[in-house]
């Protein structure tokens, strides 16, 4: 059997729990009882895959459904690699170590684009043709894709049988339900694709034409076999209604994100030119206050973690984010729970939200300003002006804090010297502000910076920019 071929040879890698499976809140079903099951592949290592919250959502959404079983798939890390390709073990699955090869959905989430060779890599490792035209008229296995990176799926086009537009939680199980309906009526894939392309939100790539420019831009994209001509994101339209667990895996090993985390948002009030997520999760939609806490709550008490965590692309913009940590901070403070805001705004951080974050623990603060310059802040349309930073760092600093990561961008449009030499400016200049304060904390003060270089995205008003060479 695969699982005892496996197991006779995880203790020859690092980290084997990365392979075994067998965590607390993992989900195991009789295979003998499910209809359909669903290889939810995250193409990176267990470590990063496991701090991803889309697969937490859609792991028990799935698995929710009696008949239905999703289980979890990580890229292996070299070491294991090399001991599967030695020993024949195809790519498998954490819960039942069951082939990939053998379900009936092989997904991948599509975070980033540095990841897509590894999902050729980990479809070549279960042994599944690569080419979505090479994989015959069987309609299982089927290999489709969710994930912001599927905003811009011609890339991978040739690789997938479909792609899922916007946000998953809907969709999948009317697609598992469309799957498993004609499956048993004997559908061929292609007619499975056909009928797939009629639900909203769903793209077929196989049923398009498309035709290039001399120049290699694209002349025309022409659909056939009743698929239409625009697909449509799905969009989650109130979150208190949308499916969030109650239950996570918890890992053995330390994870990237080793903590529980409730969804407080979804979108961004800002529009930042470069920031594909600002753009691609609009509207802006919140979560109430209650079901926020009953959710953390919920978390916390089914993991045993001792920290949680408040995320959303821009946490501090809920309306009533104060109402948020007041009911939270009763809950967490006598358990000595930790309460972590990872993203929040330089504009909007209020002395009472620092307070009421730190009455458990000081950590580092976070802050983008993404540029060095006002000019260039306000190219990239970064609403926010030295002032605000140092009122910022100022409140921080009086807080007790210590600890400042300034985060910039590098290569953005218009850049010049001046920008860039900006950004020394910038950290100099919240440097100096501690140093020059009376009252400041005791102790010494650590600035790190933070540079990424920026990339022209889909769907932002600058994804016709250059990439910097
Ligand atoms: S960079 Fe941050 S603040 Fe700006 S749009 Fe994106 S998520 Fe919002």
């Amino acid at each position: 059997m695969l699982k005892e071929q496996i197991e006779q040879h995880l203790l020859e890698v690092q980290r084997p729990s990365r392979y075994c499976g067998g965590e607390l809140g993992q989900i195991v079903k009789d295979k003998t009882k499910v209809d359909v099951r669903f290889a939810f592949c995250f193409p990176d290592i267990y470590d990063v895959g496991m701090s991803h919250l889309g697969m937490k959502i859609l792991y028990s959404l799935i698995n929710e459904r009696e008949n239905y079983w999703c289980e979890r798939v990580f890229a292996p890390w070299p070491d294991m690699e090399e001991v599967m390709q030695r020993e024949g073990i195809p790519l498998y699955a954490l819960e039942s170590m069951d082939p990939v090869g053998e379900f009936d959905f092989i997904g991948f989430t599509l975070q980033y684009e540095m990841s897509y060779t590894t999902i050729l890599h980990m479809l070549a490792m279960a042994d599944v043709p690569v080419l979505q035209r090479e994989r015959g008229e069987a309609i299982a296995p089927l290999v489709v894709a969710g994930g912001p990176c599927c905003c811009n799926p011609e890339p991978l086009a040739d690789f997938f049988d479909l792609f899922i537009l916007g946000e998953g939680e809907e969709i999948n199980l009317e697609l598992m339900d469309l799957y498993h309906e004609m499956r048993d009526q004997g559908a061929t894939r292609t007619e499975f694709l056909r009928a797939a392309a009629k639900l909203p939100g769903i793209y077929v790539p196989s049923l398009y034409d498309v035709t290039y420019n001399d120049d290699g831009t694209v002349q025309a994209v022409t659909p056939h076999d009743g698929a239409p001509a625009v697909v449509t994101k799905r969009v989650m339209t109130d979150m208190d209604k949308s499916y969030y667990p109650s239950q996570v895996v918890v890992p053995f090993i330390e994870i990237v994100h080793d903590r529980v985390s409730v969804e407080v948002l979804r979108g961004c009030i800002r529009g930042c030119r470069f920031c594909q997520a600002g753009f691609l999760y609009r509207p802006f939609r919140e979560k109430s206050v209650d079901v926020i806490c009953e959710q953390g709550k919920a978390l916390c008490a089914n993991s045993g973690y001792d920290e949680l965590s408040l995320s959303s692309l821009s946490t501090s913009d809920h309306s009533r984010i104060e109402d948020v940590l007041d009911q939270l901070l009763e809950y967490t403070a006598e358990r000595h729970i930790n309460l972590s805001l990872p993203s929040l705004r330089i504009d909007n951080f209020s002395k009472s939200v620092l307070e009421k974050v730190t009455t458990i623990r000081k950590s580092g603060l976070t802050f983008a300003p993404e540029a060095g310059t006002q000019r260039l802040r306000d190219v990239i349309n970064k609403n926010v002006t030295e002032d605000e930073v140092m009122r910022t760092c100022r409140i921080a600093f009086e807080g007790g804090y210590t600890q400042v990561k300034l985060y910039f961008m590098m290569g953005l449009p218009t850049e010049t010297d001046e920008d860039i030499i900006g950004i020394a400016g910038l950290a100099q200049k919240v440097v100096n502000l501690f140093y020059d304060m009376p009252d400041r904390a005791k102790g010494k003060l650590q600035v790190s910076i933070s540079t990424a270089t920026f990339v022209p995205k889909p769907f932002t008003p600058f994804e016709f920019e250059p990439q910097p060479e």
